[in-house]
């Protein structure tokens, strides 16, 4: 059975949604960038506190340091249940990062998933995004409540943290950056024959499991 996959797709196309249910469901790990960098600033490591120092004055982690964190995170634990990558790699220099560090560790790729939706669609649900400040989980006002309002479904907690940037012209903006960012690393994967894609146009959240299940094992 393959296991080996790395999500993709734009913001707000529920990448790290399918992510977390597919490696739920099947026993891989979920491996978000969001995490690992909380994990690494959470571990008081040398990486990690530089990672906090950059996101603390709101720049983005650079591609050296993202790849770094990901060589150390991914040789520290067991990888043998597989795993699905979620938000990396994000840029062609992260992509031959990784295809570096697996082939060191010995792990091929099995596939490159894109999860797609129109552009209407990711600005409509990115307005009602938010997560749990203590945890992370992610949860939308529309799409993916909380079972009770109010209270992280994953720790309990009460507080969550919404996004600033949620305007339509920012997305806009931050959309034509992904696109100019994706399109190589989509080329890479075509010409490896391990790019997936899958549209998730009016897809209900188990609409797109279900295509994903199908596509992937
Ligand atoms: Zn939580």
């Amino acid at each position: 059975m393959k296991k080996y996959f790395t999500f993709i797709g734009p913001i707000a196309a529920g990448k790290g949604t399918q992510a977390e249910i597919i490696s739920k469901k099947y026993g891989l790990l979920h491996l978000s960038t969001g995490q690992i960098f909380r994990d690494a600033i959470s571990s008081g490591s040398e990486l990690g506190l530089k990672v906090k120092n950059i996101i603390d004055s709101g720049f983005l982690v650079p591609d050296t340091l993202t790849n770094e964190i990901v060589k150390d995170m991914l040789g520290k634990i067991d990888l043998s249940k597989g795993f699905i990558l979620d938000g990396y790699p994000r840029t062609i220099n992260q992509v031959y990062a990784l295809n570096d560090i697996l082939s060191e560790i010995g792990i091929e790729l099995d596939d490159a998933v894109m999860i797609e939706i129109p552009e209407e669609d990711i600005i409509r649900r990115i307005s009602g995004r938010f997560a749990c400040a203590k945890c992370g989980q992610n949860y939308h006002d529309e799409f993916n409540k909380t079972k009770t309002e109010g209270v992280c479904d994953n720790c309990g907690s009460h507080d969550f943290v919404r996004r600033n940037d949620d305007k339509p012209e920012i997305i806009k903006t931050r959309l034509q950056h992904y696109y100019s960012e994706v399109e190589p690393i989509v080329e890479f994967y075509k010409k490896e024959n391990k790019f997936l894609e899958i549209n998730a146009t009016g897809l209900s959240i188990e609409e797109v499991t279900k295509k994903l299940e199908e596509a992937l094992f």
